[in-house]
């Protein structure tokens, strides 16, 4: 991609009235566009991290038996009454159709998951069943300031699995959550993120969300050091102690929830009468659990992790771009050079980022670079041509490097 065509710019300050951090940088860097209160357009740079994510959850999602559908985001309202949720459910989006219908725009799809596989499913053999979606969903957040972390419109993955019984439904679960911290490793924010016990519902005594560290994360959580695991905020008030060892010393910290699994049970499978026939032939409810991990809340988590007082520091796998070569002077000896290498880089199927820009000064393009924060940086100008080399610097190390335009571009990748 070269800067000179990209539409997007990076600005000096954000909007006003945009106050958290990782909404605030990403706007700067020109990664999302504010629209309205938890409401963003994600431009090339910012949906470019975003699809990363996604693709890093789908392999994940797939590696452990998930098939992909998409549900539709407009929901009929009969369908939340069979679930006595069209009341309830506080955060949810209602509208009216010009057929004077009812609709709600989906803030979460059991209501349309389980009416679905019951057309599906007959037979015990069919079981388990392993279905998700990477959609949009909606929620009516009274307070939506925490940027990408708690947005009226935000991606989702969710899958839903469909068990026999719960004892197969509780081996599914581990395995979601070792996948879920794979996830978490490839983004970059797996160390700093704890399997975080919450309130069950009436089908188990917990549930458990994925909470990463972070010094503006809006929940609070009850680390066990021994046992690396947290308790969130709600169940520290009844679970005075660690679920796995019993102690009582807890690290206090502010946290980033950013996935949450719920073991279902049948709540939603009786409703929508959900059944299948076992062995011995007699109908069963279907057991079922949900798991939900957010793209675009991740992208948020990340921003809030990896960055200093210059810009984001973009771990590898989900950054936009892996390389960002700049093209410093105006000589043509440093143009030619630089497209040279640009589309060497291209040639090799190195994504690349080239700051072409004639009208921005050395220092501007160095800001702008560590501001968006690919991971590597390769500087081209007349004092690096002198040494027959390219300048390159990590975004995450202050050390820097000449090495030989010969070679330079077999070097990534
Ligand atoms: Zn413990």
């Amino acid at each position: 991609m070269r800067q000179s065509k990209l539409f997007t710019k990076t600005i000096k300050e954000a909007p006003k009235d945009e106050i958290s951090f990782n909404a605030q940088t990403l706007i700067r860097a020109g990664f999302i566009d504010k629209v309205g209160a938890g409401i963003y357009t994600f431009l090339p740079l910012g949906l470019r991290a975003h699809n990363k994510i996604c693709d890093i959850v789908r392999e994940e999602m797939d590696a452990v038996g998930g098939q992909e559908i998409l549900m539709p985001a407009l929901t009929p309202k009969e369908f939340w009454q069979i679930t006595d949720r069209w009341e309830s459910f506080d955060a949810l989006f209602r509208l009216i159709g010009i057929d004077k219908k009812e609709y709600a725009l989906g803030a979460t799809h059991e209501e349309i998951i389980s009416p679905l596989i019951k057309k599906y499913l007959f037979s015990y053999k069919e079981l388990p069943m392993y279905v998700y979606q990477i959609q949009t969903k909606f929620r009516n957040e009274l307070r939506a300031k925490a940027g990408l972390l708690r947005g009226r419109e935000f991606s989702m993955k969710d899958l839903y699995s469909f068990h026999v019984n719960q004892e197969d439904l509780d081996k599914y679960y581990k395995i979601i959550q070792e996948a879920y911290f794979e996830i978490l490793k490839r983004c970059g924010l797996a160390d700093l993120t704890y399997l975080t016990f919450a309130a069950g519902g009436a089908f188990s005594k917990y549930s458990h969300e994925f909470q990463t560290l972070a010094e503006r994360g809006e929940d609070t959580i009850y680390i066990c050091d021994d046992c690396r695991v947290a308790v969130n905020q709600e169940l520290i008030e009844e679970q005075k102690t660690c679920p796995e060892c019993n102690k009582t010393d807890f690290r206090k910290e502010k946290a980033i929830e950013v996935g949450n699994i719920f073991k279902l049970g049948t709540r939603f499978s009786k409703p929508f009468d959900l059944r299948f026939t076992d062995e011995s032939g007699k109908k069963q409810d279907v057991i079922m659990g949900c798991y939900g991990l957010g793209p675009s809340r991740v992208m948020g988590a990340i921003v809030e992790a990896h960055h200093d007082d210059k810009g984001i520091i973009w771990p590898e796998a989900v950054a936009p771009y892996q390389v960002h070569l700049l093209a410093l002077g105006q000589d043509n000896k440093t143009k030619e050079t630089a497209e040279k290498i640009y589309k060497d880089l291209l040639a090799k199927n190195v994504e690349a980022i080239y700051d072409d820009r004639d009208e921005k000064s050395a220092g501007e393009k160095f800001a702008d670079a560590d501001l968006i924060g690919i991971p590597v940086r390769l500087v081209i100008s007349e004092k690096t041509i002198d040494k027959d080399s390219a300048e390159i610097k990590r975004r995450d190390s202050n050390k820097v490097e000449l090495v030989k335009l010969e070679g330079l571009v077999s070097k990534f990748k």
